[in-house]
């Protein structure tokens, strides 16, 4: 595995391989901190691709909270003593300096109407960051695919609808959310829960069941999203931003008597930490069942 800190590095990589076939590039790009959330979509992206780039890079600029952006986990060479062994060919993990050596970029990409809404509205500039780094790193590593967790619902809608919104010739791949046994979904954000704080944060995978439950039975999405809010307002500890549900292509807010397909997401606070989660389900019976 090849591992490049900086851009010009990155660009010899190319030359370096060619006369050979390039084949097919799929690119997975991260925060680092890596756990089994991570892995699923780099041995998806392996499964897919002739060549394999990962990317470790905690973008500045999609972070509204400053004390999030600095206690944010890092450890590179753990990182990287993961990918090895999964036959990853790249690791990109550039510096803030080397992606925005200007500083803040002038000309950034917006999200548009999917920042008034769940994250975006509690993130205020979130995924105009999410996308400026994304369109970004797409330039920088070129790759035929891209690869993305289920777990950031919203950020694969605003990915998605970037790349057809802005004709970006890269193919977008998801991967269902990975969950530790007990339910809670993976991310580099747990390391920072308290024994007690992540028994406490079980409560959102489990309002996610039972809403799911609901809707597997035949009840509205009204009914669904009330029984997620109630399970959740039994633990006084997690304190939501929201509970909701989203049109899974627009990201708009659906509710009420709403059928079709459905993103019921929440996040939440748990003491310090901030946490979201959410499932993909239906409202509604499936295509061809009575
Ligand atoms: P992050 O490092 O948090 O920016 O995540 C990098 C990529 O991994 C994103 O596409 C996430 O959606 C994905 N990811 C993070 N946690 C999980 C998980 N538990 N299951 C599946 N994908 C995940």
């Amino acid at each position: 595995m090849l591992i490049v800190r900086t851009t010009a590095e990155l660009d010899q990589v190319e030359p370096a391989r060619a006369g050979k076939r390039r084949g097919r590039r799929a690119v997975v790009m991260t925060m680092g901190a890596l756990h089994e959330g991570h892995l699923a979509l780099v041995r998806a992206a392996r499964e897919a691709a002739d060549q394999v780039v990962v990317t470790v890079f905690v973008n500045p600029l999609q972070f509204d909270d400053v004390a999030d952006l600095e206690r944010y986990p890092r450890d590179l060479d753990a990182d990287a003593a993961l990918l090895e062994p999964l036959g990853v060919d790249v690791l990109y993990a550039p510096s803030v300096a080397d992606v925005y050596p200007g500083g803040r970029p002038i000309v950034t990409v917006s999200a548009g109407a999917i920042n008034d809404v769940f994250e975006g509205e509690h993130r205020r500039g979130h995924f105009d960051g999410v996308l400026t780094v994304v369109l970004k790193l797409m330039h920088l590593t070129r790759p035929d695919v891209a690869y993305f967790g289920q777990k950031d619902a919203q950020q694969v809608i605003a990915i998605r609808t970037m790349c057809r919104d802005l004709n970006v010739p890269v193919g977008v791949a998801v991967v269902p959310t990975v969950r530790d046994g007990d339910g809670l979904a993976l991310s580099s954000r747990n390391a920072h829960l308290s024994a007690g704080e992540r028994a406490d944060a079980l409560v959102l995978s489990r309002a996610l069941a039972e809403a799911q439950q609901v809707l597997d039975e035949g009840g509205p999405l009204s009914l669904a999203l009330t029984v997620a809010r109630a399970v959740v307002a039994q633990v006084p500890s997690v304190v939501p931003d929201y509970i909701g549900a989203m049109d899974p292509v627009s990201a708009a807010p659906v509710g009420g008597d709403y059928r079709g397909d459905v993103v019921i997401a929440v996040a939440a606070r748990v003491g310090g930490t901030r946490l979201i989660d959410n499932v993909v389900t239906r409202v509604g019976p499936r295509e061809g069942v009575a």
